[in-house]
């Protein structure tokens, strides 16, 4: 008789807010135990904590933290590269190094980081799955944006590339691709400044957290042989990065 199997192990970067902690939860409840990395490990363990995951500290341009974290988690089926995030709006002619500079580093030397260490352990599941949080950025651009539709192409690219080269071995690989989702990720953005942030998002109805986590677990949970490639998900008030409709207040 064959051993019966554990549930699913479900990795997520980034799980301490926004999409990532809303993925944590639907992919919980969706069956799979979860292990969930952030930096901030208070906000990681009140996400963790009533779903049962794992909570576990992890910098993803930190290689010492990723080399922890991989460490920790011996065999897993899903790894969700979800941290990630934009800083700033400046144009090209006012770009701040560091901003761009952390932006890769986050957005794809983590998500590089993250996967080429679990790629040997998602391979030997026999049924794994690779899904990266990308944007809409990742194939619009807008003036300001360079630094964060950089970042997002990337993450693109490396997404098809590494379907291409997982070809005919178990392992699945999705790009979600948001719009607008009211999370956190304004407020980082502009360095913390809560009024510019709430700017983005008025007048409109932006996606939820939990909009693009349902994307994430419903990508997880299609049949082995099913690989969705990627979903675009918008608000309706969204057409592209700049065109969105707007209530007068
Ligand atoms: P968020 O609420 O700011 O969440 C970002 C998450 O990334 C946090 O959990 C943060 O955790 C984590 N993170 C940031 N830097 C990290 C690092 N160095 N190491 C580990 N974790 C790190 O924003 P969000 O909207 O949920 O963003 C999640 C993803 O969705 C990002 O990749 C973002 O680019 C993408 N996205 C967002 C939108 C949007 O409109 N919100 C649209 C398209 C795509 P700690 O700070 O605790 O480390």
């Amino acid at each position: 008789m064959a051993e019966p199997t554990g549930p699913k192990i479900a990795v997520v970067t980034g799980a301490s807010s926004g999409i990532g902690a809303a993925a944590a939860r639907a992919l919980a409840g969706a069956g799979f135990r979860v292990v969930g990395g952030a930096r901030r490990r208070d906000r990681l363990a009140e996400v963790a904590e009533p779903i049962g995951a794992t909570a576990l500290p992890l910098d993803v341009t930190d290689e010492a933290s990723v080399a922890a974290f991989v460490a920790a988690v011996p065999a897993l089926h899903l790894l969700v590269n979800n941290a990630g995030g934009a800083l700033g709006l400046d144009r090209i002619a006012d770009a701040r190094d560091e901003d761009w500079r952390t932006m890769w580093e986050v957005n794809v030397l983590g998500v590089m980081r993250l996967t080429r260490a679990f790629l040997p352990a998602l391979i030997a599941s026999g049924d794994g799955q690779v899904i990266n949080v990308g944007s809409i950025a990742g194939f619009e651009t807008y003036a300001g944006g360079a630094g964060y539709t950089g970042v997002k192409h990337a993450v693109r690219a490396f997404t098809r590339t590494l379907r291409l080269e997982l070809l005919g071995l178990p392992v699945r690989v999705t790009e979600i691709a948001p719009g607008l989702v009211e999370t956190e990720f304004s407020k980082v953005r502009f360095h913390g400044d809560e009024e510019r942030a709430r700017g983005v998002y008025r007048g409109l109805t932006p996606l939820t957290a939990d909009d693009v986590a349902d994307c994430i677990a419903w990508a997880a949970t299609r049949p082995s042989h099913v690989n969705i490639d990627e979903i675009v998900v918008r608000p309706r008030d969204q057409a592209t990065a700049t065109a969105v409709h707007r209530q007068a207040p």
